[in-house]
C-alpha cells in the first residue's frame, strides 16, 4: 500500500483492496510512504512540517510499521516491491499533472519486474474526468458540473479494515524537516475526524450565514485535512446527509456540499487541462498590462509582507504568514488586489501561496487564482474587481479581523480601521496606501477593454 495524499486508514478503498489482495495470497501488507525529492523541494516549510506530523500519526496508526523511504519513486517503489516479493502496489489514483506522470512511470517500471500498479479510488467523491457533458466534453461551468456531480452521487464510505497484517521492512527515519514559519494545526486522521465532528456539531448550522466572515471561526478549517487525505470527502458527504436527516438546516448542508463541489470541479478542470497549472486558460488582458522590473518587485514584496496600506489585504497576508492559512473571502480579495490593483500576474501570487499554505494544493490554488484573475473557464468576470475597503467593511464590520493581524492598527476603533488614511492621526508605523484603488481599477478595466478591442 503506497500512501500519498491519503494519510488515513478509514474510508480508504485502496487500502481495503491491498488488505483483501494480501488475505487472498496469505501475505502481509507493506505500508509505504516515499519522501519524494521532487515534491520535497517544492513544498514550502509549513506544508512539509505538517506532512511530517501527519506521517508520524499514520506511523502510529500502522503499529509503527509504516515504511518511510526517501528518493525518486521510480526507483524506490520497484526496489521495495523486489525486497518484499510483492506483486501488486495499491494506490489511490492521482489526477494532478505531476502525480499522473509519476504513476505512469512507476507503473512501467513495475511492469518490467512483473508487478502491477493497482489504482482504486481517488481523493475525490467523484474521480476527476468521470463526468462529461451530454456532448461528451469536459464541464467548463461550475453549476452544471455540480448538478451532474450531485446526480452521479458517490458510494458509501469504505469500512476500515479490522486487522491489517503489516509487514516488517526496514525504512528510513522521518527527517526532522524544516522549521515551520507558522503555527500549524494538529495533524493526522484522528485530529481531522475530531475537527470535523466538532464543526458538524457546533458550526454547520451557522455555515451559510457565517462562512464569509473572517472575523469569526465560521468555516470548517478542513482544507488542510482534505489536502493530505486525513479524511475523505465521501465521509464528510455521508456525515452531512446524516446531519440533515437529524435536523441540520438544509441551506447550511447544501452550501457546504457546494463548496466541496468546487473542490471537485477544480480538480476536474486540471485533469482535463494540465497546462492550467502554469498558463491562463483564457487571455484577458494584453501582455503590456503587467507591471515589470523594479516596480513589480517592490509592489509584490509589499503585498507578500502585508504592507500595502490596505488593512483588509494586509491582515490576510499576515494571517497567511502566521498560520499557513487564510480565510477564503480574504484569499479572493488579496488575489484580486495583486492582479487588478498591482497588475502582477496571478502565477506569482499562486507561487507565494504555495510556499506558505499548509492546505496548498495545485488544483485548488491555481484554479482559484485563475477564477479571481478572470482567466479560468468559469471565472469571475475580469471587470468584477474587489474593493479592498468595502470588502473589509462588509465582511469585517467591526474591524476585529484587521486588528487581530495588524497590530499597528490595534488602537483604531471599529470600522474606521479599514481606512486609516482618513484618521486625524494615522499610526506612524503603518504604511500609506501603495496605490490608489479607484485609479488602478480604471487601469485594469482599460486593459480589459483593449484586449476585447
Ligand atoms: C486565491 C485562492 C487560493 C486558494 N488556494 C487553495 C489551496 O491551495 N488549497 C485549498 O484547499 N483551497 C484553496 N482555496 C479555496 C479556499 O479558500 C479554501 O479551501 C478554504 O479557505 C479552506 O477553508 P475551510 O476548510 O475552512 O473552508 P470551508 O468554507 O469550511 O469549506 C469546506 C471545504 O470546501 C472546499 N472549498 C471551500 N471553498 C473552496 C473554493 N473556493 N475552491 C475549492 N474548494 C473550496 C475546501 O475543501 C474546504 O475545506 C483558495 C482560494 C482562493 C481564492
Amino acid at each position: 500500500m503506497w500512501f500519498r495524499r491519503d494519510l488515513r486508514l478509514a474510508d480508504n478503498p485502496a487500502l481495503v483492496a491491498a488488505v483483501e489482495a494480501a488475505r487472498d495470497d496469505d501475505a502481509d501488507v507493506v505500508g509505504l510512504y516515499v519522501l519524494d525529492d521532487a515534491l520535497w523541494s517544492r513544498a514550502g516549510a509549513n506544508r512539509l512540517a505538517y506532512l511530517l506530523d501527519s506521517l508520524r500519526a499514520l506511523e502510529e496508526a500502522c503499529d509503527g510499521r509504516l515504511v518511510i523511504r526517501r528518493g525518486d519513486p521510480h526507483d524506490v517503489v520497484p526496489a521495495v516491491v523486489r525486497e518484499a516479493g510483492a506483486r501488486e502496489v495499491h494506490v489511490a489514483a492521482s489526477h494532478e499533472p505531476y502525480g499522473r506522470r509519476r504513476d505512469d512511470g512507476v507503473e512501467e517500471a513495475l511492469g518490467r519486474d512483473g508487478a502491477a500498479l493497482v489504482r482504486t479510488g481517488s481523493a475525490y467523491a467523484v474521480s476527476p474526468g468521470r463526468l462529461l457533458t451530454g456532448s461528451g466534453t469536459p464541464y467548463r461551468v461550475f453549476t452544471p458540473f455540480r448538478n451532474a456531480w450531485l446526480d452521479h452521487g458517490w458510494p458509501s464510505p469504505a469500512r476500515r479494515p479490522h486487522e491489517i497484517p503489516w509487514a516488517a521492512l526496514d525504512g528510513d527515519d522521518l527527517p526532522d524537516g524544516p522549521e515551520p514559519t507558522a503555527h500549524l494545526p494538529r495533524a493526522g486522521e484522528e485530529a481531522a475526524r475530531r475537527r470535523w465532528h466538532d464543526f458538524v456539531r457546533d458550526g454547520l448550522a451557522e455555515y451559510d450565514a457565517g462562512r464569509d466572515r473572517p472575523d469569526r471561526a465560521g468555516t470548517s478549517a478542513m482544507s488542510v485535512h482534505l489536502r493530505w487525505g486525513e479524511i475523505h470527502p465521501r465521509t464528510m458527504l455521508a456525515d452531512l446527509a446524516a446531519a440533515q436527516h437529524d435536523g441540520a438546516p438544509s441551506d447550511d448542508v447544501a452550501t457546504f456540499r457546494s463548496e466541496l463541489a468546487w473542490r471537485e470541479f477544480h480538480a476536474d478542470v486540471l485533469h482535463h487541462r494540465p497546462a492550467a497549472r502554469t498558463r491562463s486558460v483564457r487571455v484577458v488582458v494584453p501582455e503590456d498590462s503587467w507591471t515589470t522590473g523594479e516596480q513589480e518587485s517592490r509592489w509584490f514584496d509589499a503585498w507578500a509582507a502585508g504592507r500595502t496600506g490596505y488593512p483588509f489585504v494586509d491582515a490576510g497576508m499576515r494571517q497567511l504568514l502566521a498560520t499557513g492559512w487564510m480565510h477564503n473571502r480574504v484569499r479572493m480579495v488579496v488575489a484580486s488586489f495583486l492582479v487588478k490593483d498591482l497588475h502582477v500576474r496571478w502565477q506569482r501570487g499562486a507561487e507565494h501561496f504555495m510556499a506558505h499554505l499548509v492546505d496548498g494544493d495545485v488544483s485548488q490554488n491555481q484554479l482559484n487564482w485563475q477564477w479571481v484573475a478572470g482567466s479560468g473557464f468559469d471565472a469571475a468576470p475580469y471587470f468584477r474587481i474587489f474593493n479592498p475597503v468595502t470588502q473589509g467593511e462588509k465582511f469585517d464590520p467591526d474591524g476585529v479581523y484587521v486588528r487581530r493581524w495588524v497590530p499597528e492598527l490595534g488602537d483604531v476603533p471599529g470600522r474606521a480601521v479599514h481606512q486609516p488614511w482618513k484618521l486625524d492621526a494615522p499610526p506612524a508605523d503603518y504604511p500609506e496606501p501603495l496605490v490608489d484603488h479607484a485609479h488602478e481599477r480604471r487601469v485594469a478595466l482599460d486593459d480589459f477593454q483593449r484586449a476585447k478591442d
